[in-house]
């Protein structure tokens, strides 16, 4: 961390998304985990939405959302009140397009 700051980096008000740490500024603009010793890439549009390059992060992520999808589309198969209907449809196009985003983050 000591020679990430004498090397000209500036610590980021910004947190890891897979250990939390501050990350640093490089002085060619790459934000650095100094735990995990990785580049970050944080996306403008979506600020929750960072990356970890080569991280599991994402795999957890994606897993857990697929695993979301999963159970409410069984749910909704069961499910035969109309609003109940709605809000589970409600919130799996919500988890889509989160999927969706994810597998665009994963690709750059
Ligand atoms: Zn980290």
């Amino acid at each position: 961390m000591a020679d990430l700051l004498r090397e000209g980096a500036a610590m980021t008000d910004m947190a890891c998304p897979a250990c939390a740490s501050p990350l640093f500024r490089l002085k060619n603009g790459t934000l650095w985990c100094a735990k995990d010793e990785k580049k970050v890439v944080v996306l403008k549009e979506g600020e929750e939405l960072a990356k970890v390059t080569g991280s599991m992060a994402l795999d957890a992520m994606e897993a857990t959302l697929l695993a979301k999808i999963n159970d409410l589309q069984n749910r909704m198969q069961n499910e035969q009140n109309v609003d109940e209907l709605q809000k589970l449809s409600a919130a799996l196009s919500g988890l889509l397009e989160n999927l969706e985003k994810l597998r665009k983050v994963k690709q750059t």
